[in-house]
């Protein structure tokens, strides 16, 4: 660690022109060109070896930000900066608040120059905001080696959850519902961490990964039902279960084989679902214009020109299109209708169970149900939490054969 210090000045001195220039026109930061002595010493390096770990202690690391080129850091007190690396500090002086931009030369902090590829960033009271959005945990910067950062926060997995849970699920829904969701959720963001096998992160906020905001999702009752299910996750065969969800099932889950297409597992398969009849999207209608369908297919890349008309081929064995043909003069084009409701808008097109009618220049779907339709239906949920049924029961009912455990340990990657 005797070193650091020359790096970190060499590196200032190439950059003397720019940072000067930056020096003006920002805030000065309170940080030392810190003598030797302030700098906190490397922590001894040691080989671990592999641990086991309570869910109640998992730390996980969220890829909240891909590709930054610039953020703004600021904590609830005084921020401690330091090498994601080494540990050593960066800073000595108080700051409160940070401008972050990736340099030729490392991470540029305010008007300083750290020649390092990771910083991390931590506030005493545990929230830091990022772009003036509050997050439980740390955070690590990565020079992703593409000219930009990853912004990475390290969050406990229950802490993680008590914003997920809020984003997936309405909050005032029954304490079951959100029990049921909490479980779900939890084994979801385990089972994408085992998938990911990604050097510094476990999960993105990508449409695979749950809607993640931070602080200001938090509510009583969702934390509750968080608290009430620590640690508890779905297994089945002693495995973490792909405990996918959605939001209406319309009358019948579908088999999960049908949308993961290697996912075919006992616990996946369709089950009839009489619950979520209250939910506004049960039964719906889109219509839409065919050129605008062209146009949508076109900018998705399943198919170019025009389309006379189009018809469902075949269904799944739950009701579902499986694939739609579009004809065009003698052209018959098979398109699966995954692709093509992801194409025309998943909230538009609300599920694959549709109809297709003709309406003068219209065309209109006629469907029932929210989302890919495998797993646990969240207003079936909801409408079995309100007939009295519990989390298990719910749990039970939508991934057949899985059963609920807690207490469990997670392996944790050196
Ligand atoms: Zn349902």
């Amino acid at each position: 660690m005797k070193n650091f210090a020359w790096p970190l000045l060499a590196a200032c001195l190439i950059c003397a022109a720019p940072i000067a220039a930056l020096a003006e026109e920002e805030a000065p930061f309170p940080f030392e060109m810190a003598p030797e002595g302030n700098i906190l010493d490397e922590p001894e390096k040691e080989a671990v070896p592999p641990k086991l770990e309570s869910l109640l202690s998992l730390e996980m690391r969220v890829a909240l930000i891909r590709s930054a080129s610039t953020a703004e850091i600021t904590g609830g007190g005084n921020l401690l900066i330091t090498s994601a690396e080494s540990g050593a500090r960066l800073n000595t002086g108080d700051v409160r608040s940070i401008k972050v931009r990736r340099d030729p030369h490392g991470i540029r902090i305010n008007s300083f120059v750290f020649p390092l590829t990771s910083i991390r960033v931590e506030s005493p009271d545990g929230v830091i905001a990022i772009n003036g959005k509050r997050y439980r945990g740390y955070f690590v910067l990565w020079d992703n080696g593409k000219g930009t950062f990853d912004l990475v926060n390290h969050v406990m997995l229950e802490d993680y959850l008590r914003s997920v849970v809020a984003a997936e699920m309405p909050k005032a829904w029954p304490v079951e519902a959100l029990k049921a969701q909490a479980v779900a959720a939890r084994t979801y963001a385990l089972f994408r961490r085992q998938e990911m096998n990604e050097n510094y992160f476990d999960l993105e906020t990508n449409v695979m990964d749950q809607v993640y905001g931070g602080v200001a999702n938090e509510d009583p009752r969702t934390d509750e039902a968080v608290s009430g299910t620590a640690g508890m996750i779905l297994l089945y065969k002693n495995q973490i279960a792909r405990t996918f969800f959605h939001a209406n099932c319309g009358d019948r889950t579908e088999d999960g084989v049908e949308v993961f297409h290697k996912v075919n597992t006992p616990y996946l398969k369709s089950v009839p679902c009489e619950y979520g009849k209250k939910s506004p999207y049960y039964t719906w209608q889109l219509s839409i214009r065919m050129n605008e369908i062209e146009a949508a297919l076109s900018r998705a890349g399943l198919h170019r020109g025009k389309i006379d008309s189009l018809s469902a081929q075949n269904h799944t064995r739950t009701g579902r299109v499986k694939t739609l043909g579009l004809r065009n003069g003698r052209n018959l084009t098979s398109v699966n209708a995954i692709d093509f409701r992801l194409a025309v808008g998943p909230a538009r097109l609300k599920s694959t169970r549709f109809t297709i009618h003709k309406q003068g220049t219209l065309i209109m779907f006629k469907g029932t149900g929210y989302g890919h339709g495998v797993g646990l239906c969240q207003w079936g949920a909801m409408g079995m939490a309100d007939a009295g049924r519990t989390f298990r029961e719910i749990l039970g009912k939508y991934y057949p054969g899985a059963t609920v455990a807690s207490n469990v340990l997670a392996s944790v990657p050196e």
